[in-house]
């Protein structure tokens, strides 16, 4: 099997240390094998997006020494694949039409807690389920709204085991548990975008025929809904190996607002690809 990886950038700021981290690695781990190594540009919050950060991302890695296979791809360029496979699961049955505002959900998700906290997923507080029978999901999907996947309605769908494989820290199969306590009704298409970070990535992995995700720790938990979709859209489950995060001194991870460790900074002040390579861990490029 042709090992097939990507790096996954959002153009919403300066790639930092972290990202330097991710990409090197999906890299060199892409040309350790002969693989592919990809390049996918996660553009679909237009609100956030810039053109520039874009452009600043094509010259870091190329600075940085890494270099991709093929063309680029832009998920804003993309829409109509993530609007079909939503258009999958309304036919299914399986999305529903979301009006709460981020207190209403707060507010619902307190109240039958009696002040205990509410249950936090990947995507924030846990769907406390407000709009899950209000609107008919008969007719044709409706756009421009926000829809969220009714979890129990899906889980009830799929007769395969939720495993997937991990390499690197928690090596292994991974069976996704406790969804509805973890994960819950999530939002697969914001109101805003049309789509959402979850379903667009793994329609996008799929047709870019990825075989291994090398992301950062802080995606692990989203997995568990990534591969809820893939089964729901009938695609691959590839294998996941989710790498330790690079912290600053204080053991925090780094932000996108974090400029100090901007690769670009880090290029102003002299410092060579390989002291990047230093600075997080990794052996001098091969
Ligand atoms: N676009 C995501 C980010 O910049 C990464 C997505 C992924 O690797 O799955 O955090």
């Amino acid at each position: 099997m042709t090992f097939v990886t990507r790096f996954a950038p959002s153009p919403t700021g300066p790639l930092h240390l972290g990202h330097a981290y991710s990409a090197m690695l999906a890299h060199d781990m892409a040309r350790a094998e002969s693989g592919d190594f990809l390049l996918r540009i996660e553009d679909i919050d237009k609100s956030r997006a810039r053109t520039h950060w874009e452009n600043q991302i094509y010259d870091d890695l190329r600075w940085l020494g890494v270099t991709w296979d093929g063309p680029v791809i832009r998920q804003s360029e993309n829409t109509a694949a993530y609007s079909h496979a939503l258009d999958v699961l309304w036919n299914k049955g399986l999305l529903y039409q979301c009006d709460c505002k981020r207190r209403d959900i707060l507010d619902a998700a307190q109240a039958p807690q009696e002040g205990g906290a509410p249950t936090h997923g990947p995507d924030g507080l846990i769907y406390p389920g407000t709009c899950r029978h209000t609107h008919p999901r008969i007719g044709p999907r409706p756009e421009t709204v926000a829809l969220r996947l009714d979890l129990s309605a899906a889980i009830a769908q799929i007769e395969t085991p939720l495993t997937y494989s991990e390499t690197g820290k928690n090596e292994g199969q991974i069976q996704v548990t406790n969804p509805m306590q973890t994960i819950g009704d999530i939002v697969l298409a914001r109101r805003d975008m049309g789509t959402s970070y979850h379903l667009s990535v793994v329609v996008d992995d799929a047709a870019q025929g990825v075989t291994h995700i090398i992301r950062g720790a802080d995606l692990a938990e989203a997995t568990g809904i990534h591969v809820i979709l893939q089964h729901l859209l009938d695609l691959p489950t590839p294998i996941y190996h989710h790498h330790r995060l690079i912290r600053d001194e204080a053991g925090n991870r780094l932000a996108k607002r974090d400029d100090a460790r901007a690769i670009s900074k880090y290029k102003a002040e002299g410092a060579t690809p390989n002291d990047i390579r230093r600075l997080v861990g990794l052996p001098p490029a091969p």
